[in-house]
């Protein structure tokens, strides 16, 4: 049986500062099981060259997203993980979730994941599209668990991401000490934990094998923001943990380009 994937991205999160919280006990739990892999994000540290960089493997100059505004982008010509794995094998099904647009709303600036309606009609493909930007994150957060839990457990996609920005979104507002940001990575790690509780339900029940995936595209200053070259604007990790199988034999330092590429050998082997 194939291995299936579910990448979660969580947007602004520095790692540090949620275990040592003691708010994150789903994503401690996930780390300590898992393969465990710090990764630096390219300068400007900002989400859109970070998550396109995460989700096609490509470099920045490559994807030419320089910024979130994706003016001249090259991603018609730089494939999402989720297409690749459906080029690779075309019975993938693959599921996308998000409440920024970018990464998801085909009327939007890009799509990162690209919409692929022939095989959305064909019920190979599925996106949910929120708006965190006009309707908040905590509330459009809540939404994208929700509709990945579902999904998890209804249809069991092969190749699924599911993105959360409470965390970033609270940093920006009150800086990356403070209490918002502990409230939003406590929230956060609630959505994990229910996702996670998904998966190994499937795993339990129907014998499957997953690797689910944890990231993030930047971290934070203790003030909030980021875009510079400082550490901690620029620390990523990548928790990869195997339910149902072993733990994928990763290197313990990653490139963000070299994921995509990675999970796509997973899901060629048997
Ligand atoms: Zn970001």
């Amino acid at each position: 049986m194939k291995t299936k994937v579910l990448l979660i991205g969580i947007d602004g999160l520095n790692l540090s500062t949620a275990l040592g919280s003691g708010r994150s006990p789903a994503l401690a739990a996930l780390k300590q099981a898992g393969h465990f892999a710090t990764m630096s994000m390219a300068v400007p540290t900002l989400s859109g060259p970070g998550w396109s960089t995460i989700l096609t493997g490509s470099t920045h100059a490559e994807h030419a997203v320089t910024d979130n505004l994706f003016s001249g982008h090259n991603l018609l010509y730089r494939h999402d993980l989720l297409s690749r794995a459906f080029y690779q094998d075309q019975s993938t099904t693959t599921f996308a979730a998000a409440g920024w647009p970018p990464l998801v709303d085909p009327s939007g600036v890009g799509p990162v994941i690209h919409e692929r309606r022939e095989q959305q009609r064909a019920g190979q493909h599925r996106v949910i599209s929120r708006d965190g930007e006009t309707y908040g994150y905590q509330r459009v957060d809540a939404e994208i668990a929700d509709a990945t839990a579902y999904a998890v457990t209804q249809a069991g996609p092969d190749v699924s991401f599911v993105y959360f920005c409470d965390t970033d979104d609270a940093a920006h507002l009150d800086g990356a000490v403070g209490q918002q940001y502990l409230d939003a990575i406590g929230r956060t790690d609630a959505h994990v934990a229910r996702l996670r509780a998904a998966v190994a339900h499937r795993v339990e029940s129907l014998a499957e094998k997953w690797l689910l995936i944890l990231t993030t595209d930047h971290g934070h200053k203790d003030g909030g923001g980021h875009g510079g070259d400082s550490p901690q604007e620029r620390a990523s990790f990548v928790i990869a943990t195997g339910l149902g199988r072993a733990n994928p034999d990763w290197t313990e330092r990653l490139t963000p380009e070299s994921l995509v590429p990675l999970l796509l050998a997973e899901l060629r082997d048997r």
